[in-house]
C-alpha cells in the first residue's frame, strides 16, 4: 500500500499531477476543464471515461454550487466511482468439491506473466495455502526454468514438461498433481504468442479444455503491462475474446506514470483489476485497492 502510494503519489504521476493542478486552481474556467481532460487522456483513462468524468464533475459543481462544495471531495468520489470499489476483487483460493482452485495466467510474453505466477504463489503460501505451479509456457525455453527458480524460492512444486512439449499436457499434469497432493491452488503459466488469434485460441482453448476434464478453471488472470497503454488494451481485447477473463493483473505500475489504464482496462473488459505489480521483487505484488489508488492520486 505504501509502495503504491509512493509510485502514484500525485506530483510524480501524470494522472495525479493534473488532478492536483485542478485542485489548486481558484477558478474552474474552460481552460481548467480542458486541462483536466488532457490530463486524463494522457494518463490512459480513455476518451469515453474522461468525457463522462468531466461531465459528472461539471454537473455536480453546477448543482451543488462551486462555493459550498469541496472540489477534492467531489473529485475523490467521482474517481472512486470510475475505478469502482464495488467490484469483487477476491481471488479464488478454493475449488468446488474440495478440489484445487485452478488459476490460468494468460497474457503476451514479456508482460510479466511468469514473474506474476511466482509472486502470486508467494502471497498464497504466506496465507498458508498449498500451491502447485504448472509451467505450460513450453514455447519459451527459459520460462519453465524461470518458474522452477520461483518454485524453489517460494517452496512450491513446479510441474514442467520437456521443452517444446504440448502445453495442454503440462497443464493437465500440473492439475493432476495438484489434485493428488490435495493442493488449494494450482497456478498455470501459459505461453503468450499473439501472432494470430486463431493460434492463440487453439492453444489456450485446448489448455482450458484439458484442465477441465479434471477440475473447472476458477480464475483466468490476464497479465497486462501498464506501460504499454493503448497497445495493452488491444491485447486485452484479443485475450478476452479467446478466454473468459475473470481478472486483470496490471504489472509494471512502478514504471508507469499513467495509472489511468486501470480505468480503461476495466471498462474495456468489464472485469476488475485484481492485482498490481509494483516491481521485479518477490514481494512486489499487491491486491488492487480502489480507495487507496484514488487517495494516492490525490495526495
Ligand atoms: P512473461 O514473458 O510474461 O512471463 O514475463 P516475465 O515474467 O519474464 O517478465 C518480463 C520482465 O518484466 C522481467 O524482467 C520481470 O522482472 C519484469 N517484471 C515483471 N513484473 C514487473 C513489475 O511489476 N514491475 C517491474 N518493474 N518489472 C516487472
Amino acid at each position: 500500500l505504501v509502495r503504491l502510494r509512493q509510485r502514484l503519489a500525485g506530483s510524480q504521476n501524470v494522472f495525479g499531477r493534473g488532478l492536483l493542478a485542478l485542485l489548486s486552481r481558484d477558478r474552474l474556467d474552460d481552460d481548467a476543464w480542458e486541462d483536466l481532460e488532457d490530463t486524463l487522456i494522457t494518463a490512459d483513462v480513455g476518451v469515453a471515461a474522461t468525457t463522462e468524468l468531466v461531465e459528472r464533475l461539471r454537473n455536480r459543481l453546477r448543482i451543488e454550487g462551486a462555493e459550498g462544495t469541496d472540489l477534492r471531495t467531489v473529485l475523490r468520489e467521482e474517481l472512486l466511482t470510475l475505478v469502482d470499489p464495488t467490484l469483487d476483487r477476491t481471488l479464488a483460493t478454493q475449488g468446488a468439491d474440495g478440489k484445487p482452485a485452478v488459476t490460468l495466467v494468460v497474457g503476451v510474453n514479456g508482460t510479466g506473466k511468469t514473474t506474476t505466477v511466482g509472486k502470486l504463489a508467494r502471497v498464497l503460501v504466506a496465507e498458508e495455502k498449498s500451491v502447485v505451479l504448472g509451467a505450460a509456457d513450453t514455447f519459451r525455453a527459459a520460462a519453465a526454468e524461470q518458474l522452477g527458480t520461483w518454485g524453489e524460492r517460494v517452496g512450491v512444486p513446479v510441474v514442467r514438461g520437456p521443452e517444446g512439449s504440448d502445453p495442454a499436457s503440462v497443464a493437465f499434469e500440473a492439475v493432476r498433481s495438484g489434485v493428488e497432493q490435495d493442493a488449494d491452488v494450482v497456478i498455470v503459466d501459459t505461453a503468450g504468442r499473439l501472432q494470430n488469434k486463431a493460434g492463440l485460441m487453439d492453444e489456450l482453448g485446448k489448455v482450458k479444455r484439458v484442465i477441465e476434464k479434471q477440475v473447472p478453471v476458477s480464475e483466468v488472470l490476464l497479465v497486462l503491462d501498464a506501460t504499454t497503454g493503448q497497445n495493452g488494451l488491444a491485447q486485452a481485447r484479443v485475450f478476452s475474446e479467446v478466454v473468459n477473463v475473470t481478472g486483470v493483473v496490471l504489472t509494471k505500475l512502478d514504471g508507469s506514470a499513467k495509472g489511468g489504464i486501470v480505468v480503461a482496462v476495466q471498462r474495456e473488459l468489464g472485469v476488475p483489476v485484481k492485482l498490481v505489480g509494483l516491481g521485479e521483487g518477490a514481494d512486489d505484488l499487491a491486491p488492487f485497492d480502489a480507495g487507496a489508488f484514488v487517495d494516492a492520486l490525490l495526495e
